[in-house]
């Protein structure tokens, strides 16, 4: 078990001023509204999330009772519009990310996939009956719901799936294996991607349809606080209008993959930034050779950039929300953020963890915790060598993928 109380080098008394937590003013950038929905993010996690939060991560529970105080706070859909979802803008989107992934990546990562994958899915490419039927109760967190596109053999190359979904009368019947399936295990619905005669197709299936099992992926050493799962689709019946009727081939899951993905450019930052404040406050009251860990010069440095690299980060996100707003995001330009503020969140949270030395790699702090989280949050929604191919294409205009 972890510790009940702080150890007395947890410094959380310690203030942390205003250069050192928005070194060059970028609260300045957000309008009063931005702010406030961010403040109110920020508060759900200090008294919801960051009491809890170790003792969620070790047992490797997902808190399921939070999905509708998320919902609540209009955090569920909240960039879609209509059907009880909040109608808010992509940066305001993007820093309820980032102080969710400030509290863990796990809860950053439960509202990515119920909001920007599953719902994302049925806004964007359902029938009116498949958003009245599902939409409100996803936006409340009274239901829970995932997206199903990888499978074992096929991961970064969705193009592989081998799911397949075949028709018998007026009904479809699905047949395969997913895996890696966020929430599978405890959702209503998952929207499943399989082959059909006529190129992908999306499919919106009830868990409890017979023939659809899923199985949480376990014991895991990263995002413990949420659920994956495998999940076997075998021969599950539904009727004709359970196909996302708008949408055929890969651009379907991608729209959403994409709104993941930009949700992550924030999240990561958050993470960074709690791991950066939690070695800043350690290092000013750790005394080691007699002095605090902050007065040395090679702390200094390690605390001097990582706040460098947060504050580009917040830079990168917020010219990518502000693009997503004004409806000019590329997904290449995606791939920028999501690499670089992933790459750069990892690192920070690895290097805030040798500040503390021993206490560390306890769960007593955040930044280990952190870390390994990134590490799955470095491999899902496109790895970092998927989107340097991407990149790399944009550039080059030649594809490296094969
Ligand atoms: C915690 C977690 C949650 C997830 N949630 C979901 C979910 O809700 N729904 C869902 O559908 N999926 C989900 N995924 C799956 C995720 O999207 C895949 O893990 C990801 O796409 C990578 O696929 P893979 O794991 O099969 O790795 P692989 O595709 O096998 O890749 C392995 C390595 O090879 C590299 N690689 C692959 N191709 C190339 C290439 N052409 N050139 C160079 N290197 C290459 C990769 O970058 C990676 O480093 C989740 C995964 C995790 C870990």
């Amino acid at each position: 078990m972890t510790t009940t109380a702080a150890p007395p080098t947890q410094g959380t008394e310690i203030e942390i001023g205003d250069r050192a937590r928005d070194y060059l003013s970028l609260d300045s950038l957000f309008s009063a509204e931005e702010l406030a929905l961010r403040d109110r993010v920020r508060e759900f996690v200090r008294r919801r999330i960051a009491p809890n939060i170790a003792r969620w991560y070790e047992e490797a529970v997902f808190p399921r009772e939070i999905t509708t105080e998320l919902g609540d706070l209009g955090l569920l859909g909240m960039h879609l519009k209509g059907h009880g979802c909040a109608g808010r803008s992509a940066v305001e989107y993007g820093l309820a990310a980032m102080e969710l992934e400030a509290g863990d990546s796990g809860l950053r990562t439960f509202v990515s996939v119920q909001g920007s994958l599953a719902m994302s899915a049925i806004a964007k490419h359902g029938s009116e009956e498949q958003k009245q039927q599902w939409l409100p109760g996803l936006a409340a967190g009274r239901q829970i719901g995932c997206f199903a596109l990888t499978e074992p053999t096929a991961g970064s190359d969705p193009g592989g799936i081998t799911t397949h979904a075949r028709k018998d009368g007026a009904d479809w019947v699905l047949t395969g294996i997913k895996r890696w399936i966020g929430l599978a295990s405890i959702a209503d619905v998952a929207v499943i991607w399989a082959r059909t005669d006529g190129g992908i197709r999306g499919f919106v299936v009830p868990t409890a349809t017979p023939g659809f099992t899923a199985t949480p992926i376990e014991p895991k050493l990263s995002m413990r606080a949420s659920v994956q799962c495998d999940v076997t689709l075998d021969n599950v019946r539904l009727p004709a209008d359970a196909v996302l009727p708008n949408v055929v081939g890969l651009k379907g899951p991608f729209a959403c993959l994409n709104e993941a993905r930009y949700g992550i450019i924030w999240g990561a930052m958050g993470a960074a930034r709690d791991s950066y404040e939690v070695a800043l406050r350690y290092s000013r009251q750790r005394l080691q050779f007699d002095q605090p860990l902050a007065g040395y010069q090679l702390t200094q440095r390690k605390l001097v950039d990582m706040v460098l690299e947060i504050q580009k980060g917040i830079l990168v996100a917020l010219q990518t929300g502000r693009l997503k707003d004004a409806g000019q995001l590329s997904p290449q330009q995606i791939s920028f953020g999501k690499l670089n503020n992933v790459r750069e969140a990892i690192a920070i949270c690895r290097e805030a963890r040798t500040i503390l030395g021993g206490n560390g790699i306890t769960l007593d702090y955040s930044p280990l915790r952190h870390a390994n989280n990134l590490e799955s949050v470095r491999t899902y929604e496109g790895t970092d060598e998927v989107h340097t191919l991407i990149m790399g294409q944009a550039i080059t205009g030649l594809a490296a993928f094969r």
